[in-house]
């Protein structure tokens, strides 16, 4: 099969699976370029481009590709500075060809200069200047910049937690950023946790255990992006735990993100959690109506471009928990402007942001939050159902009672009978006990909270 036939399939798939304003704006100009094993090179015409096909079409476009190149392994976005001669978008109702959108030549340059800096893995992107502040972020950025003046000394570790797409990436890659630029010679290092668990188990599997404790204990400042994964691993968690007290000892600064606090990880090793409360833990909350406004007029300015008033006021009363998609509604309504270079009314700007808003009031159903509770807690739905009185699934089956009854306003027989046919006294006592403890702890007051947050948001 050729490039050209394979992203074929990837551009049917994309038709017909998302709004036909985006599937133009996002997937013309954009070709194979190279195919070598496993790893899947894509020219993009733009950064916008780049960014929104990593960030939202990701998975889309790697399950396309699986269907007819199974040993695929990764897609890496290219931004082709040759305008191609590949064939364009061909959709299914004419062979018409779109003309590329025009964009100011800065925001062609500020994606080009990207370049994620191999020795630390930051992305120069992310830096503390662009990162705006207001109260629902401050505490974690007034903490994340005391730990630049104040290596190992102040908040070991710092912890920052907060939902999806609310800017602790952006925060920890500033706060990485910002030291190396204080000092260069401090060696920085920003991964993941999956990341670290798969470079974990490569060198288990190379049998080089030692080398990958000797390159971790090397940093002076370690951060681990989204630890959460790291629940229920056992091993990394194992090894983490020595590669943490190591660092600690040697006073080494430590910087974690989680989408929730410590306390509310499951499945993860107690003196790993007491670990990670040890220092500061600081969460970023959901920005207020003025707050998403000043950031989208900040993030236009800086894009050089402009939008009027009442479009941004659109964007940002209907975009309400999310920066990311704030970003996105932005790219979407800015590329739609430069492509027929009018500005689009009020009407077509909600007609092109209902993909993102209609997502986020999605209709909850039983199954949804079952299936959150279960990721959240990090169980399986048959073990939610069974009659097993153990701990680890007492609560996040309490917790599912009491989402099913006050959020999806289920009747307590039913809730009693959707939870292996229990008694709704079952159910009711359910209710009762985690409404109590709602009042009395206002850490598992922000525990439910944070999951609901995944149940309606994501
Ligand atoms: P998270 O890691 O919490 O999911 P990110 O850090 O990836 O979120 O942020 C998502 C997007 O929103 C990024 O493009 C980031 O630059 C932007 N962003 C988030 N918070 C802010 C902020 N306070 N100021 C400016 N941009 C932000
Ligand atoms: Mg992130």
């Amino acid at each position: 099969m050729t490039n050209e036939e394979l992203w074929q399939i990837v551009l049917n798939e994309a038709e017909i699976s998302i709004s036909r304003a985006n599937f133009i704006t996002w997937f013309k100009h954009t070709f194979i370029s190279r195919n070598e094993q496993g790893v899947i090179t894509v020219s993009v015409p733009n950064g916008f481009t780049k960014e929104w096909l990593e960030n939202k079409y990701q998975k889309l476009i790697m399950r396309a590709i699986r269907t007819a190149c199974p040993e695929a392994r990764s897609i890496e976005y290219v931004i082709s500075k040759t305008t191609t001669s590949e064939p364009l978008i061909k959709t299914a109702s004419s062979s018409q060809q779109i003309s590329p959108p025009v964009r100011p030549a800065e925001e062609q340059l500020e994606f080009q200069e990207l370049r994620i800096d191999k020795n630390t893995n930051l992305n120069p992107r992310y830096v503390f200047d662009t990162f705006i502040v207001g109260s629902f972020n401050e505490l974690a950025y007034a903490a994340a910049q005391s730990v630049v003046k104040n290596i190992a000394s102040l908040y070991n570790p710092l912890f920052i937690y907060g939902g999806v797409g609310l800017g602790k990436t952006h925060l920890l890659q500033a706060t990485g950023n910002a030291i190396k630029q204080r000092d260069p010679s401090l060696k920085v290092y920003y991964t993941t946790s999956e990341r670290f668990t798969n470079e974990l188990v490569a060198a288990i599997q190379n049998h080089e255990p030692q080398r990958f404790k000797d390159i971790y204990r090397q940093f002076d400042v370690l951060i681990i992006d989204d630890i959460q994964f790291i629940a229920g691993k056992v091993r990394t968690q194992e090894e983490f735990f020595h590669t943490f007290n190591a660092l600690h000892e040697n006073n080494k600064q430590i910087i974690f993100s989680s989408d929730r606090p410590p306390k509310s990880i499951a499945n993860l090793e107690e003196r790993l959690r007491s670990r990670f409360e040890a220092g500061l833990i600081a969460d970023i909350s959901q920005p207020d109506y003025e707050t998403r406004l000043a950031i989208i007029k900040t993030k236009l300015a800086t894009k050089k471009s402009d939008l009027p008033k009442e479009i941004l006021e659109y964007i940002a009363s209907s975009i309400e928990k999310n920066i990311r998609e704030l970003e996105g509604a932005l790219n979407i309504v800015s590329a739609r402007t430069h492509m027929t270079g009018t500005v689009p009314g009020i009407e077509e700007v909600k007609e092109l942001l209902l993909q993102i808003t209609s997502r986020q009031k999605r209709v909850v159903t039983a199954a949804n939050i079952i299936k959150e509770v279960c990721a959240f807690y990090d169980i399986n739905e048959k073990q939610l159902f069974e009659r097993s009185r153990r701990r680890e699934v007492v609560k996040p089956r309490q917790v599912a009672m009491y989402l099913l009854r006050e959020d999806f306003h289920g009747s307590f027989p039913y809730i009693g009978q959707k939870f292996g046919g229990r008694d709704h006294t079952t159910a009711i006592h359910a209710y009762e006990k985690i409404l109590k403890d709602i009042k009395d702890s206002p850490d598992f007051a922000d525990e439910v909270h944070i999951l609901r947050g995944r149940i309606y948001e994501i």
